[in-house]
């Protein structure tokens, strides 16, 4: 079944945007009578459309539905050529995660400029969009935006902070030292070029733990989906 997110004014008042109104009337051609999931506010609805022009869909009962993670999740991800955080967007949001923040580092070889950077927010934000519907979670991750690794914003740390360290990958026994269940999580992905060791001395000052992701060294979109499986498993065993 379909599945959009959408604001609930009433239970017979649904406003969706513009882009999911045209898939509903023009792709998916539905008529009177066929019935939607909606997400609104993290909860889940069946709904039924009452009318296509203009299009009203009413709800016809909630939908009980624990897809999501029990703790925050944050994902700090240093921007990395090509497609490649398309890639790493869409996996950590079907992976449960609550934020992302997309890094510049020392060694990152892309780089925004600032007229730009709105542009691309929004073009993350909606592939984070449709992974959400696409993995049936009840929230959208929110983009924090793109920051300076020397600059980190409060609003990305968590209870627990952790940096993935290649340096650390022989020590799979102290991989996520600490873990807490029930603690928020951040955990930061370097660039292709990984981290200076000022960049990784700063970062522990800062709280960072480090920690491995295996013994072998991980392509930078590879490991943030790794320790997201990681993480995922560890929290929903
Ligand atoms: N400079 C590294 C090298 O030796 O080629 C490559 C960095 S790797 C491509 C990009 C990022 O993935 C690293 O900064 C780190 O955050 C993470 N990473 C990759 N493999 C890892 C591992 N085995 N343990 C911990 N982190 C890893």
């Amino acid at each position: 079944m379909q599945r959009y997110f959408a604001k609930l004014i009433d239970s017979e008042h649904i406003k969706f945007e513009p882009e999911d109104e045209h898939h509903i009337l023009h792709v998916m051609r539905m008529k009177v009578g066929d019935e939607i999931e909606v997400v609104a506010d993290g909860t889940l609805y069946l709904c039924a459309i009452k009318s296509t022009n203009p299009l009203c869909v009413y709800t016809i009962h909630e939908i009980a539905s624990d897809v999501e993670l029990n703790v925050d999740v944050t994902l700090l991800f240093a921007l990395t050529k090509g497609d490649r955080t398309d890639l790493v967007v869409q996996k950590a949001t079907e992976l449960g995660v609550k934020k992302i923040a997309l890094i510049q580092s020392e060694r990152t070889v892309v780089r925004y400029e600032e007229k730009d950077i709105a542009k691309k927010c929004a073009r993350y934000q909606k592939i984070m969009k449709e992974a959400s519907e696409q993995s049936h979670r009840l929230v959208v991750p929110e983009l924090l935006g793109i920051f300076n690794l020397k600059k980190l914003p409060h609003e990305v740390f968590s209870d627990l902070n952790y940096v993935g360290y290649e340096k650390d990958a022989n020590d799979v026994n102290g991989m996520f030292a600490n873990f807490d269940k029930n603690k928020s999580i951040t955990i930061l992905i370097g660039p292709e070029g990984g981290f200076s060791e000022e960049e990784i001395n700063a970062l522990v000052k800062q709280g960072f733990i480090r920690t491995s992701l295996g013994k072998r060294i991980l392509r930078a979109e590879t490991a943030a989906i790794y320790a997201l499986s990681v993480i995922g498993y560890l929290l929903e065993r």
